[in-house]
């Protein structure tokens, strides 16, 4: 991997798309995979199951100098006290963003408010695991808050890998309707929707797409890229509106296989500069 990133000159990556999640709440999420219940739908071994130290200190051998914590509610009353916990993981973590995420409930709004005074730099919603639709009126007041804040918020919006009534490009075309000055970044490319979710990114501004998983043989298997879009993935990279995401530990595979994958695309080196650093570099003003 280091020899991957110095050959196109880099200080290293940027992954806007890891999980750290409280411990107890993380060997819950291994357990549903490693169940492949409803929501996972495959057969998903989990490879980097240790301990929050290891996983810290692998990303920095790979040379990852920045990534996040994205953790997000599936009920009620959940997101203040992840909040806490991915806020002070950032804290004490060099390289990792203040992450927070939220949930359609009263308390939202104020708990949100609160996450950006904190100084959280990204935010993150599972539809699909949350299981509500992105225009909840109950969440309106915070993305109108995100919007103007100009801080991302990372969207898994797409029917990958078990899609429901709230996922989709509809969904989220609605919400960009209401919120057009959104920084969305939609998780996985979209994925299996690729080509309606390149055309939102194309139409809104602030709408970025994160590469999440695609691309690898793995996920290639079950939601493949059309061909045929490669060349709009590369203008919207070369324009800044790409980021890597690996979504490392919760992966069937070695972190390498990211990398590998987009750079089979043969998309040039300027597209690899620009998706595993320059985007998020620009995005999150790195140094
Ligand atoms: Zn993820």
């Amino acid at each position: 991997m280091p020899e991957f990133w110095g050959r196109l000159g880099l200080p290293g990556l940027a992954d806007v798309h890891t999980h750290f999640l409280p411990p107890r709440m993380l060997r819950k999420v291994w357990a549903y995979f490693d169940a492949a219940g409803p929501l996972v739908g495959t057969e998903w071994p989990i490879r980097y199951r240790w301990d929050d130290e290891a996983r810290v200190a692998h990303l920095r051998s790979l040379g990852v100098r920045m990534f996040s914590a994205l953790a997000y509610p599936h009920r009620p009353g959940m997101a203040e006290s992840l909040n806490a916990w991915t806020l002070d993981f950032a804290a004490r973590t060099p390289g990792c963003l203040p992450s927070a995420t939220f949930f359609p409930e009263p308390a939202a709004a104020r708990y949100v408010a609160d996450a950006l005074a904190a100084g959280a730099r990204v935010f993150k919603v599972h539809v699909q695991v949350g299981g509500f639709a992105p225009t909840d009126p109950a969440l309106d007041a915070v993305w109108g808050m995100l919007a103007e804040a100009g801080v991302p918020v990372v969207v898994h919006a797409g029917h990958a890998p078990v899609g429901t009534v709230h996922t989709g490009p509809a969904s989220f075309a609605a919400l960009l309707a209401r919120h057009p000055g959104l920084a969305a970044i939609v998780a996985h490319l979209g994925a299996p929707d690729y080509a309606a979710f390149l055309e939102l990114a194309e139409r809104y501004r602030h709408v970025r797409l994160d590469t999440t998983m695609a691309f690898t043989s793995f996920f290639d298997r079950f939601v493949p890229f059309p061909a045929a879009e490669l060349p709009r993935l590369r203008e919207l990279g070369l324009a800044g509106k790409v980021l890597l995401g690996s979504d490392f530990p919760n992966i069937p595979y070695p972190y390498a296989e990211q990398l590998s994958a987009l750079a089979r695309l043969d998309l040039g080196d300027d597209w690899l500069r620009a998706v595993c650093w320059d985007a998020a570099a620009a995005l999150f003003d790195l140094g």
